[in-house]
């Protein structure tokens, strides 16, 4: 993981946001705010092509592509949604902009259900990250 590698290298997508709170990415119908987020929510910390979903964090009720993003922009500590909330939306599909629910994204078999977009199956080792276990 070459994180901060200069200013990012600069890929075919020019259009990357840093956006510190309490602003939000006006490109997502959610609060949603990261480092270097590209339109399908890509961030400086997972960049590859599958990498397009992002979790609500309860603490701020906003969404971060990844715990990383949250932990560089937040004041706070994340916090995890708990599981009395898994039939909330909690997941944002940044490739269509559906919200799932933690249960329809638990059961999703690694694609959108609405668009149908691959999501990446190694999320699922930093789930506890996101989700309490
Ligand atoms: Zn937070
Ligand atoms: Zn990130
Ligand atoms: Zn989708």
């Amino acid at each position: 993981m070459d994180r901060e590698a200069g200013d990012g290298g600069q890929g075919d997508d020019g259009d990357r946001r840093t956006t510190p709170p309490p602003e939000t990415d006006d490109r997502f119908s959610v609060p949603l705010r990261g480092v270097a987020v590209d339109r399908e929510t890509r961030c400086a910390h997972y960049d590859d092509p599958v990498d397009v979903i992002a979790f609500r964090f309860p603490c701020c009720g906003t969404y971060y592509p990844c715990f990383s993003c949250h932990e560089e922009l937040a004041d706070h500590d994340g916090e995890r949604i708990p599981r009395s909330a898994f039939g909330e939306p909690g997941v944002l599909c940044g490739a269509c902009g559906a919200t799932l629910s933690v249960e329809a994204y638990l059961a999703c078999d690694e694609a959108c259900p609405d668009c149908g977009a691959a999501f990446n199956p190694g999320c699922r080792r930093h789930h506890d990250r996101y989700l309490e276990t």
